[in-house]
């Protein structure tokens, strides 16, 4: 049993081949339709056969790959499925990836779903899917015990800040599990979705990082409720508090986006 990960050219984003005999699993397998066949040659090149793909979350920039393994089963959260099932996250991948002007096979499918906390044997590999709200719905990281190995989707990455779209305060409650699973239980290897491979001690001090930008963000949102203010001016404090580490410029929406959801939670809907 062994493990690669590949890299694409856009945002150092991770995929990873585990290979145990005459089969192999592939992790979030992208971006370019060209990225993706080298995956696939590095597969025959094993001996192996792709018998089964896991998305850690349905973000455009990680279901790119999924029609290039026909005959694969592919596995994500039933959250993430739910996206691919009304049309938007496929609609996400046809405009981003036009706009990024990267090419891909076809659209993304899941043909199963995958329970949190529930262990499957995927391919003779023990994986261990843990949910993490906060940046999409119902993303999943994935651990592999035989392995070592640790995958976390678009969390702990070491060369961008947390992006908190979906939800600032359940990305907190992601990031405290995270730090409590690398304090007391830490693979070898950790691999974040974007970025190279770290050590747990190193995933440890991003995560924490992260849940300090992320409530310092809610601190300076609840004192302009507190004082009577408006959702603007919540927005601008959230937005000053500067995020733990750079990001490529073109990740600078995510700055704002962070902000505006910070503030659409402190600023409750009437329903
Ligand atoms: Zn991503």
């Amino acid at each position: 049993m062994r493990f690669q990960r590949f890299e694409s050219t856009l945002w150092e984003t991770t995929s990873l081949m585990l290979v145990n005999g005459p089969s192999a699993v592939l992790v979030d397998p992208g971006i370019s339709s060209a990225e993706v066949a080298a995956i696939a040659a590095a597969v025959e090149e094993a001996g192996a056969e792709v018998t089964h793909v896991l998305i850690t979350h349905a973000d455009w920039d990680h279901i790119s790959g999924i029609a290039d393994f026909p005959k694969a089963r592919v596995y994500m959260s039933a959250a993430e499925a739910a996206r691919i099932d009304d049309g938007s996250a496929t609609d996400r991948l046809y405009h981003y990836a036009a706009q990024a002007g990267i090419a891909f096979t076809g659209p993304p499918r899941c043909d199963a779903v995958l329970v949190p906390g529930q262990v499957v044997d995927v391919a003779g590999f023990r994986v261990e899917p843990i949910v993490c709200p906060g940046h999409t719905p119902g993303g999943l990281a994935f651990r592999f015990p035989e392995l070592d190995l640790l995958a976390v989707g678009d969390h702990l990455s070491p060369n961008e800040f947390p992006f908190a779209s979906h939800s600032p305060a359940a990305y907190r409650t992601t990031l405290a599990m995270f730090v409590d699973l690398l304090q007391r239980d830490p693979p070898e290897f950790v691999a974040p979705g974007h970025g190279p491979l770290q050590s747990a001690d190193n995933s440890l001090r991003i995560a924490e990082a992260d849940l300090d930008y992320l409530h310092a963000m809610y601190r300076a949102t609840a004192r302009v409720v507190a004082d009577g203010g408006t959702r603007t001016e919540a927005i601008e404090r959230a937005f000053a508090v500067e995020p733990p580490r750079e990001a490529t410029p073109d990740l600078a929406a995510e700055r704002t986006e962070n902000a505006e959801r910070q503030a659409d939670e402190l600023f409750a809907r009437k329903v």
